[in-house]
């Protein structure tokens, strides 16, 4: 099946480094930026240059040394700003300026205080002036979803004519649902002239949830670019998460044939490269990146795991360069994992022995989330120092009787869906 290209626009070093707590120094943009190259992001919007002089030096230095993605950054409809942007990324071998106005009344009545007109005409401005420092101009339309669709277009089509080559439609607040958003795009382009000559854009934002929902469906209303980040970080909720994108598009190419020009494997090296730079921890069941994304703690689970992964695993770690430490040993788990992760550590455990660990094991995980390895090394060696009492310890599911309770024991309790 030929694969159509979906572009991975990557805004973590702006729209993600604006989030509370997650302002990152030149040098460390320069680190993320070499990963995201690494990554295979086809474009870096490195920051907002007239938003400080810092983040105008850190565009610059990325846009020095990064060569193959383009460099983006982003511009209000002002002089300044665009003077400062088209600066910023002089640099570049590719360099591509993303100015930006609100089209919502909403915005432009409450925040902006201009008319439609006057919003229209900035926007024009903008373009064709961003157009005389590059040929790669893109154009965002902010709050483009609670726009009056009428307007909306008018602006499409007016930036298109002034020389805008990518349309960027914003859910800026994550007010969208995906068969909404699929429509929205499809509209736009059938409704607006020359839409066949650029590339539509969707940018989502996570306050729903919905936001790598609503990106696939804009995908399927004509979108051919994607604004992602690292670990879905972003403003709020944050932004369409990269990983998850990616791994769609992977896991069930079968739905959505796209092409996407990542290397899978620096998913978790970049994932991890954020977190250490910020500080910011994921959520521990974050899909994809989590730490628990390629764990189970369930008896039936591990026993489904350890027979055969696919039973409990729609990809593996591995593809995405993270570590699989799958068996997290807790009270839900069987006896089967207990001896695998003993067998790991250098223990091998059979019959009563096994038997005498695993109880000792569980007891104490009725007061803890999680066993560690260093509680599994303190019962082995407890029970093996131990002086031998002449009373062996019984396993009440060992008598032909609990035949049936046999099984379920060995995987353990915890819950099989
Ligand atoms: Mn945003």
């Amino acid at each position: 099946m030929a694969q159509e290209q979906v572009l991975i626009f990557d805004t973590t070093l702006r729209d993600g480094e604006q989030a509370p707590g997650f302002s990152l120094r030149p040098a460390e943009k320069l680190l993320l930026a070499r990963q995201l190259d690494a990554l295979g992001v086809d474009i870096i919007e490195a920051g907002f240059p007239i938003a400080s002089p810092a983040d105008a030096e850190a565009v610059r230095r990325i846009a020095a040394e990064i060569r193959r993605p383009a460099i983006a950054c982003l511009a209000r409809c002002h002089r300044a700003d665009l003077e400062k942007a088209a600066w910023s990324i002089q640099p570049a071998e590719k360099g591509r300026i993303h100015t930006f106005i609100a089209t919502s009344d909403l915005h432009l009545q409450a925040k902006l205080r201009i008319s439609r007109e006057q919003c229209l005409e900035a926007a024009v401005d903008a373009v064709r002036f961003a157009r005389h420092h590059t040929f790669d101009v893109e154009f965002s339309a902010e709050d483009a979803t609670r726009s009056d669709f009428d307007f909306l277009c008018r602006v499409v089509e007016a930036v298109i004519k002034a020389g805008a080559s990518t349309i960027n439609l914003p859910d800026t607040v994550g007010y969208s649902t995906p068969d909404e958003l699929r429509d929205f795009f499809a509209r736009v382009r059938e409704r607006v002239p020359n839409t066949d000559k650029v590339v539509f854009s969707a940018h989502c934002h996570d306050d729903l949830g919905l936001a790598v929902a609503n990106t696939l469906a804009a995908i399927q209303g004509g979108a051919r670019q994607v604004e992602c980040t690292v670990n879905g970080i972003g403003e709020r909720a944050g932004n369409t998460a990269l990983e998850e994108l990616v791994m769609a598009f992977r896991v069930r190419a079968d739905r959505m044939p796209y092409h996407v020009g990542i290397d899978a494997k620096q998913i978790y090296p970049s994932s991890e490269l954020l977190t250490r730079l910020t500080g910011q921890p994921v959520q521990v069941n974050k899909a994809i990146v989590g730490r628990n994304a390629f764990s189970h703690e369930a008896g039936i689970h591990q026993d489904g795991i350890l027979k055969d992964r696919r039973t409990y695993e729609i990809m593996r770690a591995e593809d995405v360069g993270a570590p699989w430490n799958p068996l997290i040993l807790g009270k839900h788990s069987g006896r089967h994992a207990v001896q695998r992760r003993c067998s790991e550590l250098g223990f091998e455990l059979e019959g009563a022995e096994l038997v005498e660990v695993y109880r000792a094991l569980m007891a104490i995980a009725d007061d803890r989330k999680i066993l560690t390895d260093n509680d599994i090394v303190a019962v082995v060696s407890g029970v093996r120092t131990k002086q031998p009492t002449g009373q062996e310890p019984i396993d009440p599911f060992d008598t032909p009787a609990a035949a049936g309770h046999h099984a379920l024991h060995e995987s353990g309790y915890g819950h099989g869906v």
